[in-house]
């Protein structure tokens, strides 16, 4: 075994371990699956060649490459719900379909370009150092939403780089078997909440628009919505979050069908472990979708 798998299948036990899982099967297949994107390129499987979605940006052009869905489906009745538009405040205004952007990495800049300096709501003024607005791959066909920046993001200006933010990296690269920059991280509201409060109603009001143009740029295959705060922007339910992950959600947003898939904040699961169980077999109700070699 080479030195690169053996340290991918080393990262990925101890992944397994933090989640709790004491045995583990390791079969010639998963050790496949967990060979560099490279060597699964070059390997005869060519449902699971890189391909890309949609033409290229430049911006796009050196991320890591997504393997397609499988043409048939993977993920069980039993795990969707039935179709279903938001009402809340990332509810559609009844717009006709939208075309999707050309190109996705230019939108995203214009997107940006449209928020400025904003002072849409009142977090502009409540201690911010500067607007976190995403990052990632303009083409992901995955989208991880959480619900605001915290210190260290108010700090760096990116999504997800505290504490909770490697363990989110962990979850997609020891776990899904996806480099980070190959999907996309936002959040609900673009500035840091003092004392990192859940974002207020209509602070997520003021902001859920320029989410929704980032959505629409980009036009994943699926969202994940990283606790209550997104999964209610995303999909305004009432209940509990535990009453709504574990199974995917049609969503639509402007005419454009997606999927939608619910699951725990990483800093939830880093005050509560035992929950990472749970949010593993939503990672892989999602590896099962996207078709994921791991899944
Ligand atoms: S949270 Fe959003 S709407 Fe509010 S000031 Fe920041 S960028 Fe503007």
């Amino acid at each position: 075994m080479d030195s690169d798998l053996r340290q991918r299948l080393a990262a990925y036990l101890e992944f397994q371990r933090e989640l709790g899982v004491e045995r583990l099967r390791i079969t010639p297949s998963s050790l496949a699956a967990l060979a560099p994107a490279s060597a699964a390129t070059a390997a005869p499987a060519p449902a699971l060649a890189a391909a890309p979605r949609r033409p290229q940006t430049s911006a796009a052009s050196s991320m890591p490459p997504f393997h397609p869905a499988p043409a048939s489906d993977p993920v069980p009745s039993s795990l969707r719900t039935p179709a279903y538009s938001p009402s809340g405040s990332f509810a559609s205004a009844a717009a006709p379909p939208a075309a999707p952007p050309a190109d996705p990495a230019a939108e995203l800049v214009h997107i940006r370009a449209d928020l400025g300096d904003c002072t849409r709501c009142k977090l502009h003024r409540l201690g911010r150092r500067q607007i976190v607005f995403g990052a990632g791959n303009p083409g992901a066909e995955l989208v991880f939403v959480g619900e605001g920046p915290g210190a260290d993001e108010d700090l760096q200006g990116l999504p997800f780089v505290g504490r909770a933010g490697q363990l989110l990296t962990d979850m997609i690269q020891k776990g899904m078997g996806l480099d980070r920059a190959a999907v996309y991280i936002c959040n609900v509201v673009k500035c840091r909440p003092p004392q990192n409060r859940t974002p207020e109603s209509d602070e997520c009001a003021a902001c859920s628009p320029f989410l929704r143009r980032q959505l629409l740029a980009i036009r994943p295959k699926l969202i994940i919505a990283l606790g209550a705060c997104a999964a209610q922007n995303l999909l305004a339910f009432k209940g509990s979050l535990a009453s709504v992950r574990g199974r995917l959600h049609p969503l639509e947003l402007d005419g454009w069908n997606t999927q939608l898939l619910i699951t725990y904040h990483p800093a939830y699961l880093l005050r509560d472990p035992s929950q990472k169980r749970e949010a593993w077999k939503d990672l892989q109700i999602a590896m099962r979708f996207l078709g994921l070699p791991r899944a």
